[in-house]
Formats: structure tokens, C-alpha cells, sequence
């Protein structure tokens, strides 16, 4: 098997040969030159002492980068736990959540974590969302992501949402930048939880740093369900670098993205979801038996099935041409 030697390219002991991960979103158009001039070392007291509580240092960058009001940004350990607090909180309201499907699989399994039982709302066969169903569904929280995984496509009834809705509305922005958000938007609405992460455009999975954005008192209260020291030291540090230097290259890789993906759609025969974001979904027969065969070849795709509008699919991350070509290769054999 021939495949670019990149090194997203990551060696698989047990099968003894590279796969190429093209299963959980990351930025994988970010040069190496990016992640030097990020990269840094920590003196022995930031190793010796603990972190400020709630990372008050890089939470106030984070404003600032924003220009967000002071104790509006909550550090969490990814959007995960971003989530997992808001959901914590939902909890805590004891009027349930509902979960707009097909999104974001881990919603639901964060959501069963904290004791919910979530109850499905669905977007329709347009992408829309139903405002007014779930404005009368009497839920005390709802989980929406936009732009939204699977789907890729931006929920454009939000803030219709924040103004009918009489609850705690949990937005995962994971994807935002992508789409040319990026200052969070919806803070001074008083029930708006915008989960946001340096995961994905960011390209800073492995550092695992996340925050919450919303009105301060709803951020208080995200405070108070919060463990003092989240992140690491060395975490809060590259990131605080990322916010100083980083964006141009950050914006420089979601313009090759965007080239990468016109291309990939152009040469695509399967139907399915695509949008402002770093990942396509394709509708196929039998999703689990592509991505077996995609999985021979070298190629690491998510399975997705068993919700409204995805019975069947298959969803790729984006990456430079040459892996695209290889990939579009493979997934012609393998549909
Ligand atoms: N939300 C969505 C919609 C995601 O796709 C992901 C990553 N797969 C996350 C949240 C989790 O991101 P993080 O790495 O910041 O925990």
C-alpha cells in the first residue's frame, strides 16, 4: 500500500502499517511551522505550583482576543467538558434535555453521564429546525451544534431559538471558525451556552483546552460546577501563544481547506452532507462495509448510522491534496 508519508500518517502496532485518521476532525492544514511557533517550555515554577484556579490568566486572553466582556469565558478540558458542565447544569434545572438529531454523538453520551435521559428533537429534511416544537416541547435545556456534525450545515434558527425558547439553549460551536465565526455570538443572550474549542480549527487537539461562552451569570454558575484546575500548565501556555501568533496561520489553513473541499466535492459521486466545515458525510449502502474496506487501504472514517437523515453514513475529515487523492482512490473501490 502506497500512502504520503505525513505525519498524520500514525503507526498502528497491531497491524503494523500507517493509517491515515481521517475520523475525528481535526485541522490537519496546519504546517509544522505553526506548531513551532507555538510550541514552548515551562520554567520550574509553573511546574511546581499549581495553576490559577479556572485558568483566570488564559481566560482573560481569551476575552480579550474576543473582546468579550471580563467573566464571560469558562476554561474547560475541551469542548467535551464544556459540554458536560453545561449538560451538568441542565441537570441541576431538572426540566430535562432535548438533543437535535443527527448531531454530535457524544452529546448524548455526556448527557446519559450526568444523569439525563435525553429526548430527541429532529431537524427536518431541509436542515431547518422546528423553533416552535421545541419551544413547546417543555424541556429545560436543548443541545444544538452549529455548524453542526454530521451535517456540516450552519443552523441558521439560533437565535430565534435564544428569543422563544424559555430554557438553556447548549450550542457546540466547535466547528465556528470554520465557518468564519469567530468571535462567539451570542453571549448577551441570558439562556445561550457556546461551547467552543482550539480542537478543531485551532488544530490543538492533543492539548485538550476548551471553553464555554455566555453571560456572566450563567458563567458563574458553569464556575461553581467547574474543577479548579482544568488544564494543564503547559496547555494554558501554547494556547495563550496560539492567541498571540497563531491566526494568520489559522486562517491561511482554512483558506487550503476550502480549495481542498471544493475539489473533493467536485470529484464526489456519493450524496450526502457537506458545508462550511473541515469534514464531508456521505450517504452510503452499508456504512459499516466502506469503511471496513477504507480501513484496509489505510484510511480511518467514522460510522455514522441509525439517526434521522443518516441511516447510513460514512464522515471524512478533510486534508491536503495528495491524502485526498489517495482517499478519493480508496473510496471509489470501496462504495
Ligand atoms: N463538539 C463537536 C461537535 C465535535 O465534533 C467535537 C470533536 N469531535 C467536540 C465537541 C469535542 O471537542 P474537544 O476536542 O474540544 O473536546
Amino acid at each position: 500500500m502506497s500512502l504520503p508519508e505525513l505525519d498524520f500518517a500514525y503507526d498502528e502496532p497491531d497491524v503494523g502499517y500507517k493509517k491515515v485518521r481521517l475520523h475525528f476532525n481535526e485541522n490537519l492544514f496546519l504546517p509544522d511551522e505553526y506548531y513551532k511557533a507555538v510550541a514552548t517550555s515551562l520554567e520550574p515554577w509553573e511546574l511546581r505550583y499549581y495553576t490559577d484556579p479556572n485558568n483566570k490568566r488564559l481566560a482573560s486572553a481569551i476575552e480579550s482576543h474576543h473582546g468579550l466582556p471580563p467573566g464571560t469565558v469558562v476554561i474547560t478540558a475541551g469542548a467535551d467538558e464544556g459540554l458536560r458542565m453545561a449538560m451538568q447544569l441542565a441537570a441541576h434545572m431538572g426540566r430535562g434535555l432535548a438533543i437535535v438529531e443527527p448531531t454530535y454523538g457524544m452529546a448524548r453520551v455526556v448527557a446519559r453521564q450526568v444523569g439525563l435521559r435525553p429526548a430527541a428533537a429532529a431537524y427536518r429534511e431541509d436542515l431547518s429546525l422546528d423553533v416552535e416544537e421545541v419551544a413547546r416541547s417543555g424541556v429545560g435545556a436543548v443541545y444544538v451544534c452549529s455548524p453542526n456534525n454530521p451535517t456540516a450545515h450552519v443552523v441558521k434558527e439560533v437565535e430565534e431559538l435564544a428569543a422563544r425558547f424559555n430554557g438553556l439553549i447548549i450550542l457546540d460551536a466547535a466547528y465556528a471558525e470554520f465557518a468564519g465565526y469567530w468571535r462567539p455570538r451570542l453571549y448577551e443572550y441570558g439562556n445561550v451556552v457556546e461551547v467552543r474549542t482550539f480542537s478543531k480549527a485551532w488544530g490543538l487537539a492533543g492539548l485538550r483546552v476548551g471553553y464555554v461562552v455566555t453571560n456572566k451569570r450563567v458563567a458563574d454558575a458553569l464556575r461553581a460546577l467547574s474543577l479548579p484546575h482544568p488544564i494543564s500548565a503547559y496547555s494554558a501556555k501554547v494556547v495563550e501563544k496560539a492567541l498571540e501568533v497563531g491566526k494568520p496561520y489559522v486562517e491561511r489553513s482554512i483558506e487550503e481547506l476550502k480549495e481542498v473541499r471544493s475539489w473533493v466535492l467536485s470529484q464526489l459521486k456519493a450524496d450526502g452532507y457537506h458545508g462550511p466545515t473541515n469534514f464531508v458525510t456521505l450517504k452510503v449502502d452499508d456504512a459499516e462495509a466502506a469503511a471496513a474496506e477504507l480501513d484496509k487501504k489505510g484510511y480511518v472514517v467514522r460510522v455514522l448510522g441509525g439517526k434521522p437523515l443518516c441511516r447510513s453514513c460514512i464522515r471524512f475529515t478533510l486534508a491536503p491534496r495528495p491524502v485526498m487523492e489517495g482517499f478519493l482512490k480508496a473510496l471509489g473501490a470501496a462504495l
